[in-house]
């Protein structure tokens, strides 16, 4: 249990006995502000001391790492959870706004073959403020570099939709008590159909990646093993449902790589999904990855990439290519966790 946890209910108890204000007061402090408990002013002194000191509001991150690239406008955090697992989460500042990418679970059981976390294993599901306080923290750093935090992305560690519940009371937090609007919150799923079709029926209108990386089943089941549950029949039909009942436009995430995916044949097959269903596509060159038994998934070189690129775009498929941030700080979904474990090793 951490501050981030607690619920209304949760705050009141702990301030039972004191005015009604005074929770609005802890909540503004927490959410808003974006302050210590230790530093809640408003606070008698007495008061302070006793609740800066109850378990229930005690931090859930401890942050053991922080590195910084592009001359500063890259930050990744590696933190530690009080189990002793351990997460990451990286600030990007670009020209117009700043974006956390966070995690949703401690390792991932999806087993993505060319991403590091995946190799690394399940621990365990992150709880709604452990997710909240990766982006508490975003925006107090954000603050400090004289900017806002206003978009927040689910590309960490771990598969969002696989921790449906805490990641959806999450959202609702960060744009409830924290006020980001619900448009610059970005969900990416590997393709879990059900979660999709639950995400359909929300009110909030936050934006939904699907991380294809193939659009033929022999391929994606390799390289997407979740591909064998929900092949790309069944995921299309859902994503279909899904901008039926949202209107809202989709993007696929597709990580190139050198000799796997980038082929002439693999912009059709893209094409031939994202056309009819309005979809962005969004190409990631991917990272490399310092493990010996993936050293020879290597990303597209830039002009593969920008063949690529073109190629969709002369198919009416309207594509961005992703600037990969921190290269040297392996800044990329789940790259940092192959390190976090010998990392945290050598920490006391
Ligand atoms: S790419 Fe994402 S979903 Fe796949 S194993 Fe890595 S963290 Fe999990």
């Amino acid at each position: 249990m951490s501050r981030y946890d607690l619920e209304d209910a949760d705050l009141e108890l702990l301030l039972e006995g004191q005015q009604r204000y005074r929770v609005a007061q802890l909540k503004k402090a927490l959410y808003e502000d974006l302050i210590d408990v230790a530093d809640l002013s408003v606070f008698p002194k007495a008061l302070r001391e006793r609740i800066g000191n109850a378990p229930e509001l005690a931090s859930a991150l401890d942050p053991i790492s922080q590195q910084v690239a592009d001359r500063g406008q890259t930050m990744k955090w590696l933190f530690r959870l009080q189990d002793g697992a351990a997460i990451e989460s990286v600030l990007m500042h670009y020209r117009k706004h700043t974006t956390v990418c966070i995690s949703s679970q401690a390792g991932c059981a999806m087993a993505c073959s060319f991403c590091a976390t995946g190799r690394s294993g399940y621990t365990r599901q992150l709880s709604v403020g452990e997710i909240v306080e990766q982006v508490v923290r975003a925006a107090m750093a954000a603050r400090t570099s004289g900017r806002r935090l206003d978009h927040v992305v689910f590309m960490g560690m771990g598969e969002p939709f696989a921790n449906f519940n805490n990641v959806w009371r999450a959202v609702e937090r960060i744009t409830g008590d924290m006020g980001l609007g619900a448009r610059h919150v970005t969900l990416s799923t590997v393709g879990l159909v059900p979660q999709i079709n639950q995400l359909a029926d929300k009110a909030l209108q936050v934006n939904l990646a699907v991380s294809l990386h193939a659009a033929n089943d022999d391929l994606r089941s390799e390289l997407v093993p979740i591909n064998r549950r929900y092949p790309i029949g069944t995921l299309v039909r859902s994503l279909e449902h899904y901008v039926e009942r949202t209107h809202r436009r989709i993007t696929f995430e597709w990580a190139l790589i050198a000799g796997v995916n980038d082929s002439a044949r693999d912009v059709a097959e893209l094409a031939s999904i994202a056309f009819p269903l309005k979809a962005h596509v969004n190409l990631i060159p991917l990272n490399p990855i310092d493990t010996d038994d993936l050293s020879s998934m290597q990303g597209s070189s830039p002009e593969q990439v920008e063949r690529f690129a073109g190629g969709l775009g002369d198919l009416g498929i309207n594509t961005t290519v992703r600037r990969t941030r921190g290269r040297s700080i392996d800044a990329a979904c789940g790259q940092l966790a192959g390190k976090a474990a010998a990392i945290l090793k050598e920490k006391p």
